[in-house]
């Protein structure tokens, strides 16, 4: 008794500006005060066209502003982990099912339920111990020139280790996360040995020291660069949609080419979100990653970014759906984080810089 009435009293001493006002129900639990009408989004997305109007769209619905803080996703768990208790983040949102991983080991994650999730995101979209959920897939393909190359020649990611493909492959740095994440992939499938080989040989393979991102990529295949570029579904569409000419130009050269179709599958990735450990808006995060879970920005995810939705009850862009349907990898996404640093290490190792 004596340990309760200290607690109410130095309870009461320290919360006294954020009490006045309040009756003494509350008094005894502070930690339930009214969350703020905001949610805080730490995110490492990069597309910034798309995510602002559906934020702007969570807000108009529901009166609650998102805030924003970007940077890398390794950047956001550090940041989240620094900051401990007094941190204010309460999503945090990647562009990589490694970087969820990573962020779920890491301890800075909680677990959160919702119905609506379940029914909208299938479960091997979500992580096991519902720590973290995606709301967007994408493919890691091979693009290349439609008027230059016979896709009849593409097969694998394997094939293109191959010597016929020296000075043709465009692809970005092996310190970029979707390099990591597919190396990550092939590991789970091949094995280190055959991985680190594969990675040797596309260093071999590649048209120049890797630089960009992956619409310099394609702007690689469409310039001549090279003839062959890894890189995500989502940018070819991105770059159709563009204000920049050029962009569009480049793109209307390029087809999109599934890789290992009568093999592995094609590797894929989710961009998610979890829900952080110290969230001060725990019920505010749960309605925004529901909202963008739902119908509406599925749609718009599908259509203005070009991502698949991970609902099923959402079509693909006819964009997309141009581009055929494709077997994916058959891996845990969990995986991902778990053969990451393996990953760096080998890409290092093969001189994938
Ligand atoms: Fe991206």
């Amino acid at each position: 008794m004596k340990k309760v009435t200290f607690f109410l009293l130095s309870v009461l001493l320290s919360t006294t500006v954020i009490l006045s006002g309040c009756g003494a129900n509350q008094a005894a639990a502070p930690q339930k005060q009214a969350e703020a009408k905001e949610v805080n989004v730490y995110t490492e997305r990069h597309y910034p066209d798309i995510d602002d109007g559906l934020y702007k769209a969570f807000t108009d619905k529901t009166g609650i502003k998102v805030n924003i803080i970007k940077a890398s996703g390794a950047e956001l768990i550090q940041r989240i982990k620094t900051e401990g208790a007094s941190s204010k983040a309460d999503i945090f949102f990647t562009a990589d099912a490694g970087n969820l991983a990573v962020a779920k080991e890491t301890g800075i994650l909680q677990p959160f339920k919702s119905a609506v999730l379940e029914k909208n995101v299938p479960a091997n979209f979500r992580d096991k111990d519902n720590m973290w959920a995606g709301l967007t897939m994408r493919a890691r393909v091979l693009i290349y020139d439609k008027e230059r190359l016979n896709p009849e020649q593409l097969s694998t990611y394997e094939d293109l280790a191959d010597p016929k493909w020296k000075g043709r492959i465009l692809t970005r740095s092996g310190s970029n996360i979707y390099s990591q994440s597919m190396l990550a992939s092939f590991i789970a499938i091949n094995g280190e040995a055959k991985s680190k080989e594969w990675a040797q040989g596309i260093v071999s393979n590649m048209a120049r020291k890797p630089e960009g991102n992956d619409r310099d990529q394609a702007k690689g295949v469409a310039a001549g660069i090279g003839d062959v570029a890894i890189m995500n579904t989502y940018y070819l569409g991105q770059m159709l949609n563009s204000k920049n000419p050029d962009e569009v130009n480049a793109a209307k050269k390029l087809g999109v080419f599934f890789p290992n179709q009568n093999t592995t599958g094609t590797h894929v990735n989710v961009s998610g979100a979890g829900i952080v450990k110290t969230a001060p808006n725990v019920a505010n995060a749960v309605k925004l990653l529901e909202f963008l879970s739902e119908a509406e920005a599925q749609g718009t995810f599908a259509g203005a970014s070009s991502e698949y939705p991970v609902n099923p009850a959402v079509e693909p862009s006819a964009l997309m759906k141009s581009w055929g349907t494709f077997k994916m990898q058959d891996i845990n996404l969990s995986v991902l984080g778990t053969n990451n640093k393996k990953a760096v290490q080998i890409l290092n190792e093969a001189g994938w810089k």
